[in-house]
């Protein structure tokens, strides 16, 4: 992820560096951060960072905690009507008090770098051009880097969010590059979700649930993306936590071809990915 991560950006650095010297053009992000949670700081600051090192112009509005959902709701239109503004995502999760569906769908559809908005949803699941959440985007394009086959493959998605599960087992049964899978979408409720996941040439696993796959589930030669992130607690460590993914990493990475490792996995190709929609915003507005 991490490889394939930095070669995305050394890609985009060169077409954001082009659409500056022909059309005088920066592509503009603008992320919308609320309250003080940790795992949000950091992310926003991942994604600043990496905005930056391929020159977009990057902003962080920050809000706190106990910001009115109108001040935030008012603040995206004024976003949505700024010349300047290619992108705009607020980082989820949001406080209670804020309806995050009404915030997904204030953001204009042309500026939703995030995918979450659901004419986004809704071209993605025509297979037609809008924008697709960053999570699977990067994961097709971590499939494709690594020329991973998986035309007629069995794939397992463990997860059934709109941000991640859903769009990646939308992607995954499309035809084309990265497609062309049998998919089987699981969640809570699936019986014998091991059953399923044992009969997968490619497992994505998305339910949050530290180190759920174990090497017992796993189909031996399996490509296995691990895309949780929890953080778990560990006294040793400087920080008093380690992140762990989804998948017994130790155990199940002998059996597969490929294999994810969190963190430097999935996580570092959600950023590309949400950098390579941003510039795709830039150039849609301006053709
Ligand atoms: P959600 O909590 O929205 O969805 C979790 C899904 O997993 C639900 O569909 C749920 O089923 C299912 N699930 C939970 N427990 C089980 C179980 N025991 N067996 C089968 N299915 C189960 O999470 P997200 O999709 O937002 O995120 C998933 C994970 O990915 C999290 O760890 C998150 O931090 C991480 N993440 C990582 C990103 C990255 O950049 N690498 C980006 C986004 C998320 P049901 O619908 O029935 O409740």
């Amino acid at each position: 992820g991490k490889k394939a991560a930095a070669e995305l950006r050394e890609e985009l650095k060169k077409e954001v560096s082009e659409l500056k010297t022909k059309y005088n053009k920066v592509p503009g992000l603008t992320v919308i951060l609320i309250g003080d949670m940790a795992p949000s700081q950091i992310y926003v600051r991942n994604k600043e960072k990496s905005a930056n090192e391929v020159g977009l112009k990057s902003e962080v509005i920050k809000y706190p905690e106990a910001v009115e959902e109108k001040t935030v709701l008012d603040k995206i239109e004024e976003l949505n009507n700024d010349e300047t503004v290619s992108g705009i995502l607020v980082q989820l999760p949001l406080p209670k008090h804020i309806d995050k569906q009404k915030v997904i769908e204030t953001i204009t559809p042309s500026k939703d770098v995030d995918g979450f908005h659901p004419i986004n949803q809704g071209l993605l699941m025509q297979g037609l051009p809008g924008f697709i959440p960053a999570t699977p985007y990067g994961i097709v394009l971590l499939l494709q880097h690594f020329k991973i086959e998986t035309t007629g493959k069995e794939a397992v998605v463990i997860g059934r969010s709109n941000i991640v599960g859903r769009p990646m087992s939308i992607l995954l049964s499309q035809p084309g590059p990265a497609g062309n899978c049998t998919v089987t979408l699981c969640h809570s409720k699936t019986q014998n979700l091991n059953e399923h996941i044992r009969r997968a040439d490619i497992v994505v696993a998305a339910l949050g649930q530290p180190e759920f796959v174990k090497a017992d589930m796993i189909k031996p030669g399996a490509v296995v993306i691990d895309v949780g992130i929890t953080r778990v607690d560990n006294p040793s460590k400087k920080s008093g936590f380690e992140l762990k993914g989804d998948v017994d990493f130790s155990n199940v990475s002998p059996l597969c071809s490929w294999i994810t490792p969190v963190p430097g996995g999935a996580g570092p190709m959600t950023i590309a990915a949400l950098l390579q929609n941003t510039l795709l915003a830039c150039v849609r507005r301006n053709n």
